[in-house]
């Protein structure tokens, strides 16, 4: 079991919602399992009967990228002309934007909120870093979500983050900060990975998300499923139901919205690693952005996620510019979600005073 959550109490202001408060994060070495075998020790099992606990989503300082030369980018050019179609289409969506039919903007918008909680609640939150836990009829909800955005499969996303916590900004990093805002943005995916970054993937603990069978179903089914989901039911329904044209239909409500979840996402692994404050931790790249926080739906708060990644709302606070925050407790108040784990404000504090870079706005 990892060292932190051996240290966990239950905050006495949020037993009736199930909110474990963790009070004393110990150090990374212990989060990783490093030490007292903890890495061998069975996942246990929540009601559900997933495991929950994660072991491989915190930053490993012991890995050293290899020496000599880079190894050089193999464009995958299948994905360039593919994202270089999808922009173009998107940019001549925001041409149709004054034409469209009301409805068909309140469309796209709804469906660029859901399709980002299937990001940000669910392939984030829930399934990298299992910071609550979800009943099936939401994880029903955030699987179908997920699919919507079309992000590669729940547990593709989640091995690719949980290495990137694992080993930010080095070689193994998916989308290394260090090789510029392009590369972290998009260039990641339109080049082959460093080999360092399948390397290092093949030995994470992924045992939660094959043992899921939601996860696994949603992988078997992903073409058929990205096809119905991100395009033709989003592109169908603003023309079956209020006579939406075609063009705009496909032009903004499937190609624009697509894009925007698209970037707004990418933005946190490139624009939250580097520009902000850090008030967490100064000796790490991510910082807190509003901006990428706005348009990410919560997920700005980079330099505090990164510190504590087990903490649901990958925010020191709650409803400050995160709607998924907004959008799990509600879960929780149906009873569909619990178990969010929090850190405490105690250990936020020692935290920042001990690593951050000053910054910190204080209780
Ligand atoms: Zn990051
Ligand atoms: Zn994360």
């Amino acid at each position: 079991m990892p060292a932190h959550l051996l240290q966990e109490e239950i905050s006495p202001s949020y037993t009736m919602t199930t909110t474990t408060t963790i009070t004393a994060p110990s150090s990374r070495a212990l989060q990783n399992g490093a030490t007292k075998g903890a890495s061998k020790a069975p996942l246990e099992k929540d009601e559900e009967g997933i495991s929950y606990e994660m072991r491989d989503d915190m930053f490993d300082p012991t890995y050293r990228e290899k020496d000599g030369p880079k190894p050089k980018f193999i464009y995958v050019w299948r994905n360039i002309i593919l994202m270089g179609l999808l922009h173009l289409g998107a940019v001549y969506g925001i041409f149709l934007l004054p034409s469209s039919h009301v409805y068909t903007l309140l469309w796209a918008f709804g469906y660029y909120l859901v399709s980002a909680l299937g990001i940000t609640a669910g392939a984030h939150r829930l399934w990298s870093h299992r910071t609550y836990k979800a009943r099936l009829p939401l994880r029903i909800i955030l699987m179908i979500a997920n699919t919507m955005a079309f992000q590669n499969d729940i547990f593709e996303w989640s091995r690719d983050h949980r290495v990137h916590h694992k080993f930010s900004e080095t070689d193994a990093d998916p989308h290394n900060a260090r090789r510029g805002f392009f590369f972290s943005h998009v260039g990641w995916l339109l080049v082959r990975k460093h080999p360092d970054v399948i390397e290092k993937g093949r030995l994470l603990d992924l045992s939660d998300l094959k043992s899921e069978k939601l996860v696994m179903f949603q992988r078997r089914y992903y073409k058929p499923g990205i096809l119905l989901m991100c395009f033709i039911f989003p592109t169908f329904v603003p023309c079956y139901f209020w006579g939406e044209s075609f063009t705009h239909s496909l032009f903004v409500a499937t190609l624009l919205r697509y894009a925007v979840v698209l970037n707004a996402t990418w933005l946190v692994n490139s624009a939250a690693h580097m520009y902000g404050t850090r008030p967490y931790d100064k000796n790490i790249n991510p910082r807190e952005n509003i901006l990428v926080a706005l348009g990410a739906v919560g997920e700005g708060f980079h330099n505090y996620h990164h510190t504590f990644p087990y903490d649901y709302s990958a925010s020191e606070y709650r409803w400050h510019i995160n709607f998924t925050t907004f959008f799990i407790d509600c879960m929780c108040l149906l009873g569909l979600a619990y178990d969010r784990k929090k850190v405490s404000k105690a250990a936020i504090e020692a935290r920042c005073a001990r690593t951050g870079e000053g910054s910190w706005k204080g209780r």
